[in-house]
C-alpha cells in the first residue's frame, strides 16, 4: 500500500501523525505508527458482511475489557467522528489500536515458572471478564462460522492431514484428532460457552518488564473457556523437553484467577495436543499453498516436537501435575490409599517392630556439614547413640545426590528424598509389610542408583492399586524374584546389600510408597525435583503410613520462596494478600528482627503483635512448660485464668472488672456487640469512618473500612458511620472542627433506623492512617452516646497494653472510661489470645440463661502466656520505652520533615505512629509511600502503610526497640528522601 495514502488516512480521520512500519499478519495489512504515542493501524482490504460483524465485535470486546478496568489488551482509538470502525471504501475498512510496547513472548526462551503462571493469570483475567459479555445472535453466529482455528471444528482437519510430510507427526496428529472427535468433543459440548480470545500464542503475548499483555483478537470464537486456556498453554512449553511442566504452571496461574473444574482438567492436555495438531496440519496446508510466506510457519520447528513429546508422556503423570497445579492432591487415588493404610496393620519390614527398636535419624540435608555418608559413618552414628537402626527422612532436601541422574542444576535439581531409608548392616533381612505381587525388579547398577531393586503391587479393600519399592538390596536377593510372584505379608523379600553391590551407598533399604508408577518402569524417581515437591508428595506418599515409626519420618525440608508463593495461590484464598512486590519468606524472628531463608535480617516496624519481641524467652518458656503440663478448657478450676484475668482487669480503671477470654480481636468485638445488645436491648451501632473492627460477619458490618471499601456492600441497616475526626485532612479542619465532628456524630446517631446500642471507636484509628482523636472528642462522644441509651466500646486491639506510652490503654489518653474494652493482638505476643472486659452490670445483663462457653478462650496455656507477656511489659518497663523511643522517633522524622515537605504530618503516641506523606496539600503520596516501603525492605527495614489513600506510614514495632533501631529507620528514611 502507498505509505502516503496511509499517512493521510491517519491524519484525516484520527489526527495522528507518525512513522509507519509494516507488521506481519496472516490476513490483514498492519502498520505500526510511531508518533508521540505508538499505535497499530489495521487495514482490511476485503470486508464482507460477516467480517464487518467480527470487526465490530472485536471493538466491542476491547472496549468491554477497558470498561471493566482490564487494561491488558489494546484500546480502540475512535476516529475524530467517534467511529470505532472506519469505512474506507465500498468493501474496505480500518481500525486504530493502541500499541503495546515490549517484545513478544515467543522472541525469548527460558521463562520461569512465575512468569508462566502470570501468563495463565492474564488469559484467565480476560476469559473471566468476557464470560460476562453478552453478544447478539448475529455476533454469536459469526463466532461459530467455518474457521480453521475453531477447535470445535478440529475434526475437519483430518481431511487434509495427509499433507503432513513427516510420518511420525502425521500419525500423532491423526491419533489426537480421532480421539478428540470421539472422546473430547462430547465433554466440551456439555460445558458453558463464552467469547474467548482463542489465540494466546507466543507471538500474541507482549512482555514489557514485568507486565504482560494480550493482543490480536482476530481469532475469537464462541467456545468453552478451557479451549482458550489450552490454546495459550500449548505454546508455553514449546521450547521445553518437558512441556507438561510448563503447562501445569500455566494452569496454576489460570486457575488462581478463573477456577477450572476437574472435568475441564481431564481434557486439558488433549486440548493442548489438538491445538498443536491443528498447528502442524495448518502449517503443512499453508506451506503447500504458499511456499514462501515466512510468517505462516513461524514457531513450526518446535510444534511437532512438543506434540510428540506430550503424546509420549505418561498420561497419569500429566494429569497429576495439573491436579497438583490447581491445589488438589496429585493422585486422586492417594486419599483412598492413605485411608486404607491408616486402618490396616502391616507386617514388620524388619525382624522386629519399630516400637521395639531404638532409632537414630541420619541428617543428609544441606544444613549438615558432616554427613554420615559411608558404611563406617552410619555404624558410628548407630553405636554412639546406642541405636538399633538408622532412619533417613522422607522429604529431606539432601546434599548427596550429585550424579547426573539427579539433574544437579538449578531450580529442578532432584534433591528431595521420597522414600524412608532404613539403615542396618549388610545382610539384614527385609520382609514384605503387605500382601502383594512382584510388579518389576532389576539391578539398577549405575553408580548411585538403586542397585538390586524390587517393586510390589498391592491393592486396597476396594481395589485401588498402590506399590512399594525396596532399593539397595543384595545381589543374592534377586534369584527369588519373579514378575507376577505372589508375596505374603511377612514374607522375606531380600537382604540389605553391601556398599559395593548397591552402587555406592552404605547398607540400607530405600523404602518407598507409590500411588502410581507414572510410566517410569523400574527407574522410579526416589528423589523429587525441588521445584515439584508438592506434586511428588501427592504421588509418593510418606512410607511411614506402612512403617508406623512413632516419632515420624517427614523432614518437611524447606521449599523455595518461589514454590511457597506459587502453592499459596491455590491453597489459600486469593484475597489473603502479600506485602511487597517480591514477598519475603520469613523463617525466624528474634526481638525486633525477622530473618528470611537466607539469613537476611529485617527490623520489624510493623508487628504490634510481637509486643515484647519475637520469641521472647519468658513467653516461650511459659507456653512450652504449660503446654507440657496441662491444656484443657475452662470448665475446670484453674488458677492461671483467674490470676491473669485479675491482672488484666487491674490494669484497667474501675468498674471494668469482668473479663471474657476469646481468641482474636474479631471475636472480641463480635462478643462486644452481643454484650451491648444484651445491655441496651437495641441493635444500632455507630462506628467511625475508615475504622476496622474485624473479619467476622458481625464485625465486618460495623467496619466502614470494609463495607465502604473494595467489595463492600455499604452500611447495613443497623449501622451508621460518623465522620472520622481527622484534624489534618478530614472533612472538617481548623477552628471548631472537633465540635463539628461531635455534631456529626449526633447526626449519625439520629440517622440510625433503630435505637442506639453501641459506639465503637479506637483512640488512635489505625486503618484510617493512625488518626489520633482530637482532645475532648471521646469524652463528649461518650456523653452523647450514653445520653442516647448506647454503650461505649473502646477497641484496644491495636493500641493497648502500654503501646501508647503515656498511658497503659489508648482510651486513657482521653480521660474516659468505656463500658466495654476489647483487646487482642499484643496480649499473647503471637499466641491467639484476646479478651473483652466489661462492667459487672453488662456481664449480668448478658447472663440471660444462655451458657457462654468458649472452647479455647482462657485455657491454661493462653492464660500463662498472657500473664508472661503482661509481666514482661511491667518488668522490662516497656511502656516507658515505648514513650521514649516513640518521642525520639517522632522528633527524628519531624526534623527530616523540615527539609522534605513530602512528610506532611507526624503523629501518634508512644510506639503507635503515623507519618502522612503528601505531594502537595491536595495530592496524597500514595505511589511514593509504596516506593519507600520497597526501598526500606531493600535496606532491611519492614514498614507498612494505611489510610484511605494508602499514604500514611504505619510504625508500630515491638516495644523493645532501641535507639539504634530507630536510628536505622531514620537513616533509611533520610536516604530515601535524598535519593527520590
Ligand atoms: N480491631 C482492630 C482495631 C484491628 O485492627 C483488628 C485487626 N487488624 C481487629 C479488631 C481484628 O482482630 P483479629 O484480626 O485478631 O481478628
Amino acid at each position: 500500500m502507498d505509505i502516503k495514502v496511509v499517512k493521510s488516512l491517519l491524519a484525516k480521520n484520527w489526527g495522528v501523525d507518525g512513522d509507519l512500519s509494516p507488521l506481519p499478519s496472516e490476513r490483514d495489512i498492519n502498520f505500526k505508527v510511531d508518533g508521540k504515542t505508538a499505535y497499530v493501524l489495521k487495514i482490511y482490504p476485503k470486508v464482507n458482511a460477516d467480517l464487518k460483524i467480527r470487526l465490530n465485535l472485536q471493538n466491542k470486546v476491547l472496549n468491554f475489557l477497558h470498561e471493566n478496568s482490564i487494561k491488558v489488551s489494546p484500546a480502540v482509538i475512535p476516529t475524530k467522528k467517534k467511529k470505532m470502525l472506519l469505512t474506507t471504501g465500498k468493501d474496505s475498512a480500518a481500525r486504530l489500536l493502541s500499541f503495546h510496547q515490549g517484545k513478544t513472548w515467543g522472541s525469548s526462551s527460558g521463562h520461569k515458572g512465575e512468569q508462566i503462571e502470570q501468563l495463565g493469570r492474564l488469559i484467565a483475567t480476560v476469559d473471566k471478564s468476557l464470560a460476562k459479555l453478552s453478544i447478539t445472535k448475529a455476533e454469536r453466529k459469526s463466532l461459530s462460522s467455518n474457521f480453521i482455528w475453531n477447535m470445535l471444528q478440529a475434526e475437519k482437519i483430518l481431511t487434509w492431514s495427509s499433507k503432513i510430510s513427516d510420518i511420525q507427526s502425521r500419525a500423532v496428529v491423526e491419533k489426537t484428532l480421532t480421539h478428540f472427535a470421539k472422546k473430547v468433543i462430547p465433554k466440551l459440548k456439555k460445558m458453558p460457552m463464552q467469547v474467548i480470545h482463542n489465540d494466546g500464542n507466543d507471538y500474541n503475548i507482549i512482555e514489557e518488564g514485568e507486565n504482560l499483555s494480550l493482543i490480536d483478537f482476530g481469532d475469537m470464537i464462541y467456545a468453552p473457556k478451557v479451549v482458550g486456556a489450552a490454546i495459550a498453554a500449548a505454546y508455553v512449553g514449546l521450547k521445553s523437553d518437558d512441556p507438561g511442566k510448563q503447562i501445569a504452571q500455566f494452569v496454576r496461574g489460570y486457575h488462581s484467577v478463573n477456577p477450572l473444574s476437574n472435568e475441564e482438567l481431564s481434557i486439558f492436555i488433549e486440548l493442548v495436543k489438538v491445538r498443536l495438531a491443528a498447528s502442524v496440519a495448518n502449517a503443512a496446508l499453508q506451506r503447500s499453498d504458499h511456499p514462501d510466506n515466512e510468517y505462516l510457519s513461524i514457531s513450526q520447528n518446535d510444534v511437532p516436537k512438543a506434540l510428540i513429546t506430550l503424546d509420549k508422556f505418561d498420561s497419569n503423570f500429566a494429569l497429576f501435575r495439573l491436579r497438583n497445579a490447581i491445589g488438589l492432591e496429585a493422585n486422586p487415588n492417594a486419599k483412598a490409599i492413605r485411608d486404607y493404610l491408616l486402618t490396616t496393620s502391616s507386617a514388620n519390614i524388619l525382624s522386629k517392630p519399630f516400637s521395639q527398636l531404638k532409632i537414630v535419624y541420619m541428617n543428609w540435608s544441606f544444613d549438615n556439614k558432616d554427613i554420615p555418608r559411608s558404611t563406617q559413618d552410619l555404624e558410628e552414628l548407630k553405636s554412639k547413640s546406642g541405636a538399633d537402626v538408622v532412619i533417613g527422612y522422607y522429604c529431606e532436601n539432601r546434599n548427596v545426590y550429585q550424579g547426573e541422574a539427579f539433574n544437579p542444576v538449578a531450580d529442578n535439581a532432584r534433591t528431595f528424598h521420597l522414600g524412608v531409608d532404613i539403615g542396618m548392616p549388610a545382610g539384614t533381612e527385609v520382609f514384605a509389610p503387605l500382601d502383594g505381587v512382584i510388579e518389576i525388579f532389576n539391578n539398577n547398577s549405575t553408580n548411585l542408583d538403586y542397585g538390586p531393586v524390587v517393586i510390589l503391587r498391592h491393592k486396597t479393600d476396594s481395589g485401588v492399586p498402590f506399590w512399594t519399592l525396596y532399593g539397595h538390596l543384595s545381589i543374592d536377593s534377586m534369584p527369588s524374584w519373579q514378575i507376577g510372584k505372589q508375596i505374603k505379608a511377612g514374607e522375606l523379600i531380600g537382604r540389605m546389600g553391601k556398599e559395593e553391590e548397591n552402587v555406592g551407598w552404605p547398607p540400607h533399604t530405600h523404602f518407598q510408597l507409590l500411588t502410581d508408577l507414572c510410566g517410569m518402569g523400574i527407574d522410579i524417581h526416589g528423589v523429587a525435583p525441588k521445584d515439584e515437591v508438592s506434586l511428588w508428595r501427592g504421588i509418593s506418599l510418606n512410607p511411614n503410613l506402612i512403617l508406623g515409626i512413632q516419632s515420624g519420618t517427614d523432614a518437611h525440608a524447606r521449599i523455595s520462596p518461589e514454590s511457597i508463593r506459587s502453592e499459596r495461590r491455590v491453597v489459600v484464598p486469593q484475597n489473603l494478600s502479600l506485602n511487597f512486590k517480591k514477598p519475603v519468606n520469613i523463617v525466624s524472628g528474634s526481638g525486633a528482627y525477622l530473618f528470611d531463608e537466607q539469613g537476611r535480617s529485617y527490623l520489624d516496624l510493623v508487628n504490634n503483635v510481637a509486643h515484647v519481641g519475637h520469641g521472647h524467652p519468658r513467653v516461650v518458656t511459659a507456653a512450652a512448660t504449660q503446654m507440657a503440663t496441662l491444656n484443657t478448657n475452662t470448665r475446670y478450676l484453674h488458677q492461671a485464668m483467674i490470676e491473669y484475668g485479675k491482672a488484666l482487669t487491674n490494669s484497667l480503671p474501675d468498674p471494668l472488672s469482668v473479663v471474657f477470654f476469646v481468641n482474636s480481636g474479631s471475636e472480641a468485638n463480635d462478643l462486644a456487640i452481643r454484650l451491648a445488645r444484651a445491655a441496651t436491648k437495641s441493635k444500632g451501632v455507630v462506628a467511625l469512618k475508615h475504622g476496622y473492627h474485624g473479619h467476622t460477619q458481625a464485625v465486618v458490618e460495623i467496619s466502614p473500612y470494609k463495607f465502604l471499601g473494595k467489595g463492600g456492600a455499604g452500611a447495613p441497616s443497623h449501622v451508621a458511620v460518623a465522620e472520622l475526626p481527622d484534624l489534618f485532612r478530614g472533612k472538617f479542619t481548623g477552628k471548631n472542627a472537633t465540635e463539628k465532628y461531635l455534631s456529626n456524630l449526633k447526626k449519625s446517631i439520629n440517622s440510625l433506623k433503630q435505637p442506639l446500642s453501641a459506639f465503637f471507636s479506637e483512640a488512635i484509628v489505625s486503618t484510617a492512617g493512625q488518626i489520633v482523636l482530637p482532645p475532648g472528642y471521646l469524652a463528649q462522644a461518650f456523653e452523647t452516646v450514653r445520653a442516647n441509651g448506647g454503650v461505649c466500646v473502646s477497641d484496644e486491639v491495636q493500641i493497648g497494653l502500654g503501646r501508647v506510652g503515656d498511658k497503659f490503654w489508648g482510651f486513657e489518653l482521653h480521660d474516659v472510661v468505656p463500658d466495654i474494652v476489647t483487646m487482642g493482638k499484643p496480649l499473647g505476643n503471637g499466641h491467639p489470645l484476646a479478651a473483652v472486659v466489661t462492667t459487672p452490670q453488662i456481664a449480668d445483663a448478658f447472663n440471660n440463661g444462655m451458657e457462654y462457653f468458649n472452647t479455647f478462650g482462657g485455657n491454661p496455656v493462653s492464660a500463662v502466656i498472657g500473664q508472661a507477656v503482661l509481666e514482661v511489659v511491667y518488668d522490662e518497663r516497656l511502656q516507658q520505652n515505648a514513650k521514649n523511643m516513640g518521642a525520639y522517633l517522632r522528633q527524628g522524622v519531624a526534623a527530616l520533615a523540615k527539609n522534605h515537605p513530602i512528610i506532611a504530618d507526624v503523629r501518634g503516641s508512644g510506639l503507635f505512629i503515623g507519618v502522612e506523606m503528601m505531594i502537595d496539600e491536595k495530592v496524597p503520596a500514595t505511589k511514593e509511600v509504596a516506593d519507600l516501603m520497597e526501598f526500606a525492605l531493600s535496606k532491611g527495614v519492614l514498614l507498612s502503610c494505611d489510610g484511605p489513600d494508602n499514604n500514611v506510614l504505619k510504625i508500630k514495632p515491638p516495644l523493645i526497640i532501641t535507639k539504634g533501631d530507630v536510628d536505622l529507620l531514620l537513616n533509611v528514611l533520610s536516604d530515601w528522601l535524598v535519593k527520590r
